[in-house]
């Protein structure tokens, strides 16, 4: 028998291909299953907690140094609070409406309390700290960890479980690109309820396997990210996940970058050899990121984006 879809329950779920570690060409094979309720793909067998360790390199991009004191992260958090600290200039905001889409969702509430789970070195927490915010964070890599607590950030080193925060505590949770690598997202939603204080905000970012660049590219599709990816939503499947964990999804917004086609290409015009993302001329093309940023904003608009951002608030 099958093991359930992680997102939804369902074991009604069919083979789709073998996938291979593309980011960073290490060695195994991976079958990937797509679930016919939610759409959702998924690792099948899920590789266990000990062996995805090795998939992590420490040059695994999220545990990067970050430097907050540059005019470019200055620029960033005059942006965070313009769009999403209440009562914003309006012209302000038109004017500046292009860049919006360059932004994680957030809700900033003067003196509340932000979780961020899976925080890398704390780049995006920081400019919640300073935007007005009590900032906390919760990462399972030491080296992450550590650059984080260096900016003064609460952040904690392992799984949200292990924190043990209090219930009803958090005004704002955002998980960026994390809810896809956790071996249980249903579990994980379920204590991001218990901890979401009742007026608050879940914010998850994740890739969409019902986007266009996942039909196109199959396998070659660069946010499938195997083996690190262990699940992969849809937006039915994010509604879903949600209803049976208590919480009601408000809002799914797209968010995607030119990442979907400028690395899936890359990876389509290397299907045999295992090259690292990075060893490719396409994949690190400053040229033909930006030339591939007007179909971004035009697959968004049409709701097939690779990226997904759902903001969910609890029952009540
Ligand atoms: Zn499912």
């Amino acid at each position: 028998m099958t093991s359930p879809c992680l997102i939804c329950g369902s074991r009604d779920k069919r083979f789709k291909f073998i996938a291979v570690d593309r980011l960073h060409a290490l060695p195994g094979s991976f079958r990937v299953m797509r679930c016919r309720k939610c759409g959702a793909l998924m690792l099948d067998p899920q590789p266990s907690m000990k062996d995805i360790g090795k998939y992590y390199p420490s040059e695994y991009h999220a545990y990067a140094h970050y430097d907050p004191g540059t005019k470019k992260e200055k620029f960033a958090i005059s942006m965070y609070k313009l769009f999403f600290k209440p009562g914003g200039n309006p012209l302000k905001k038109l004017l500046f409406l292009p860049f919006k889409h360059l932004l994680r969702g957030t809700h900033i509430v003067p003196g509340g309390r932000i979780l961020d789970v899976g925080c890398g070195s704390g780049a995006f927490l920081y400019k919640m700290q300073s935007a007005g915010m009590e900032a906390f964070g919760v990462e399972l890599s030491p080296d992450g960890a550590r650059e984080a607590q260096r900016l003064g950030l609460k952040v904690k080193c392992g799984t949200l479980e292990q924190q043990k925060y209090p219930s009803n505590y958090f005004d704002v949770i955002t998980l960026n690109h994390v809810f896809e690598h956790v071996p249980s997202p249903m579990r994980t939603l379920r204590e991001l309820k218990r901890i979401l204080k009742p007026d608050g905000r879940i914010i998850i970012a994740v890739p969409n396997a019902r986007s266009l660049a996942c039909k196109l590219f199959g396998r070659h599709w660069a946010s499938l990210d195997a083996p690190r990816h262990l699940s992969i939503p849809t937006p039915r499947g994010m509604r879903i996940a949600a209803e049976q964990a208590g919480l009601n999804l408000k809002k799914v917004r797209f968010i995607s970058f030119p990442f979907q086609f400028q690395a899936s290409l890359a990876y389509v015009f290397h299907p045999g050899a295992r090259v690292p993302l990075d060893k490719t001329w396409l994949g690190e093309s400053r040229l033909a990121y930006w030339l591939l940023f007007p179909l971004v904003y035009l697959v968004d608009f049409l709701r097939i984006g690779d990226v997904i951002e759902t903001t969910m608030t609890k029952n009540s």
